[in-house]
């Protein structure tokens, strides 16, 4: 399915057989533009009052509340379901990027028999032609199960590299960014080839970079006497139980620390909270991606047990919220 073609006859039939009469749309920012065209098309054919959700979305775990409590349906779009809600259906986006050209690319760049193919649900429908492909060219190939957060065999998320966790010799991640896999790579201690069939690019993702970034964060860290931990409003990122576990740490170790609820974390809403170092325990890909962002410095809960001298340096790896 193209980026802006859902497939509306099932929008409707889901509606209708449920008949609801009013709906919420929720879309990610890739996503968004389709917004007023598909409220058009609903409203050609159904009596129902679409609502769409403004807000930010990140992903399955960030379903608009206020709209779940207003309408009778919400699709949410974009992202495999994490967590089922009984309003809510989850309309996956998939890509119709080809993944046999460069995988003819990434099969030259590994070395050894037990390939672990891991992706994201863009790509997932892809995972058993690009397996069939591996084996045909005397690769052995593994896809992991996952924990319950992920939905398919094979998917990651940034915030869950379970289905890595295989006895795979090295990993060919099919799909964009670097996130998820250096995730991989850090989760597992495997070399990861990034195979993206959008832009055609192959190339052994290298946590170097990353690693120096985080340790020089965590580095600073180690000063603060003051720490704000940050637990996420958003349902499925909500993890209150490891906040607390964490501030009950660090008052043992003498330790100021705070717990901070927020919805949306910016570096505008931080600023009000003079600490010397935030702890994130809501999305993993906050404190990594918009670290350049944030005045304080922000670690992962993950880092946090280095500041406190619990877990080797050399032990470093992404946050995962696990199921
Ligand atoms: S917690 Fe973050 S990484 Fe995980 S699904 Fe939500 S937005 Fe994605």
């Amino acid at each position: 399915m193209n980026k802006d073609e859902f497939d509306l006859d099932q929008i409707i039939d889901t509606i209708e057989e449920r008949g609801a009469k009013k709906i919420g749309l929720q879309f990610p920012e890739g996503l968004r533009r389709s917004a007023l065209k598909l409220t058009k098309k609903i409203e050609e054919r159904t009596e129902a009052i679409v609502l769409i959700s403004g807000s930010p979305c990140y992903g399955a775990c960030d379903l608009d509340e206020f709209l779940l409590r207003e309408v009778d349906l919400l699709f949410h779009f974009g992202h495999a379901e994490i967590k089922s809600r009984d309003k809510v259906t989850f309309i996956e986006v998939r890509s119709d990027a080809d993944v046999i050209p460069v995988l003819e690319h990434a099969i030259k760049m590994i070395r050894g028999n037990r390939v672990g193919l891991v992706t994201t649900v863009q790509h997932i429908h892809k995972l058993g032609e690009a397996r069939d492909y591996l084996l045909q060219h005397g690769k052995d190939c593994l896809i992991g199960k996952g924990d319950s957060r992920v939905k398919y065999e094979g998917q990651i998320l940034g915030c869950n590299f379970s289905a890595a966790r295989i006895d795979a010799d090295e990993f060919i991640y099919i799909g964009s960014g670097n996130f998820h896999p250096l995730g991989v790579t850090l989760a597992t201690s495997k070399r990861v080839i990034i195979a993206d069939p959008m832009s055609k690019e192959v190339r052994e993702i290298n946590s170097e970079p990353i690693l120096r970034q985080r340790y020089a964060i965590i580095a600073k860290a180690l000063h603060a006497k003051t720490f704000g931990i940050i637990v996420s409003t958003k349902s499925a990122q909500t993890r209150i139980e490891l906040a607390m576990k964490l501030q009950e740490k660090a008052l043992k170790n003498g330790l100021e620390a705070h717990l901070i609820s927020m919805n949306e974390i910016t570096p505008e809403l931080l600023l009000f909270f003079k600490v010397d170092t935030f702890v994130n325990t809501a999305c993993p890909r906050i404190a990594i991606d918009d670290a350049a962002l944030f005045k304080t410095p922000m670690i992962t809960p993950v880092e946090f047990e280095i500041v406190l001298g619990e877990r080797d340096w050399n032990q470093i790896k992404f946050d995962e919220i696990l199921e």
